[in-house]
């Protein structure tokens, strides 16, 4: 039957990539996450089955699909493994969509096909030790001379370094120019001088590697520079307005888990001799995590729908990421509760869901920074007609 909000396409698309997860990333999902093993091969899959670079126009290898169909296949794939989907997110909405949104056609040609097939895979890196919340503040410094960019500095807890095969990293070629000096790069991996530090040992999505990115005196031809000279803010900006969007897909997925796992706990475990379905404490939990899933569903594909409007829907891309990521944290929590003792235990595979949740308030724009972004153009010119 399918959602009202969706196309008769994206229900499809829905549909199609909810089997393909619980046919193949679902089954490795709990194993990948106890090793720490990258989920490459589920980069590949999804690349062979055309859910690489979906709103990327066919002539450079994508799939011309909606933004909200790319967000639906991020949802679908957290739902099972949110290691793969922050993998999957970054690759598409922060690396792809930044060479096909601000790329030469030069650059095009030579890096989307082998990026939508999943032969390569993509990362983004801004943030530094010294950077976080105030991604401006980088001090990695790009300087020119003649043809080519020489880079120095290093990059914190960038997620696929070391695996990736590309990295968008932003450097500044004039730090007395503050924001307008940041300049965006395509640096490719074996390039002399880029070294990665060890896997971060992380809480939760341990499937996918988070390392330091170290650049020393690596050379970047001019024609690996993407965009202008001082444009790199505004278009890290930018996507991590598709970012936040993603965050906030892979949030409901998690959502979704949880979720239907306490459904099904709350059937069929006994105390006092009914199902704990039947009683209120437990069925006001259940009720709550369903509506704010649905809440949270509407809010983020509304977002997804209206991305294309760029910067001036930023506070509803904000919203979304917020509201989203602090539930899919107070959800898994709530999983956990449900399931009692069990739920603390690995085996159940319920604590995960809060491992895994966490980060979700953290990355691409922690929650004070989307309360900061929501509340500043609420305060400016924000129109209400949007919300
Ligand atoms: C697993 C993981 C993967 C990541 N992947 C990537 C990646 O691929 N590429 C990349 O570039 N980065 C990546 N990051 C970095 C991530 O985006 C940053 O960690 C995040 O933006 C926060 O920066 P910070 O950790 O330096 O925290 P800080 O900025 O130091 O913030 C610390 C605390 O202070 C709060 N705070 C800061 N300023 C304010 C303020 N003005 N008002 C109120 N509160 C404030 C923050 O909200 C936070 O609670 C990743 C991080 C993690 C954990």
């Amino acid at each position: 039957m399918g959602l009202s909000v969706l196309t008769e396409e994206e229900n499809t698309i829905r549909d199609a990539i909810h089997q393909l997860v619980r046919d193949t990333i679902a089954k490795t999902s709990a194993e990948f996450d106890r090793t720490q093993t990258f989920p490459r091969v589920n980069m590949e899959l999804l690349g062979k089955q055309g859910y690489l670079g979906m709103i990327v126009d066919p002539q450079w290898g994508g799939g011309g699909a909606t933004y909200l169909a790319q967000t639906l296949v991020v949802e679908a794939i957290a739902a099972a493994d949110p290691a793969t989907a922050v993998i999957y997110e970054v690759h598409n909405s922060l690396h792809i969509e930044g060479i096909w949104r601000y790329g030469t056609d030069v650059q095009k040609a030579r890096y989307l096909p082998s990026l939508c097939q999943g032969t390569a895979i993509g990362a983004f890196a801004i943030t530094e030790a010294n950077a976080g919340s105030n991604a401006a503040a980088l001090t990695t410094r790009a300087e020119r001379h003649g043809d080519r960019y020489i880079l120095n500095g290093r990059k914190m807890f960038i997620t696929s370094a070391g695996e990736a095969d590309r990295y968008l990293v932003f450097a500044t070629v004039d730090p007395s120019l503050g924001e307008r000096g940041i300049t965006a790069f395509i640096v490719e991996k074996g390039s002399q001088g880029l070294s990665f530090g060890p896997p971060e040992d992380k809480m939760g999505i341990r499937a996918s590697r988070t390392s330091e990115l170290i650049l020393d005196n690596v050379e970047v031809p001019v024609d690996q520079r993407l965009g202008e000279e001082g444009q790199g803010y505004a278009m890290a900006l930018y996507l991590l307005d598709g970012g936040r969007i993603g965050i906030a897909a892979q949030s409901i997925g998690i959502m979704t888990t949880a979720l239907e796992r306490s459904l099904a706990y709350a059937r069929q475990r006994e105390q006092f001799g009914e199902p704990i379905g039947h009683y209120q404490g437990v069925q006001w939990r259940l009720a709550d995590m369903a509506t704010d899933l649905h809440a949270a569903r509407m809010m983020t594909y509304e977002a997804a729908r209206r991305r294309e409007e760029g910067p001036s829907q930023r506070p509803l891309f904000a919203m979304a990421k917020l509201f989203a990521s602090e539930k899919a944290v107070q959800h898994a929590a709530d999983a956990i509760q449900i399931f009692g003792g069990y739920g603390y235990m690995r085996e159940y595979g319920v604590e995960r869901l809060l491992r895994d949740a966490k980060v979700t308030e953290i990355y691409e724009g922690t929650s004070e920074m989307m309360r900061l972004v929501i509340a500043s153009r609420l305060l400016k010119n924000y129109d209400l007609d949007n919300i």
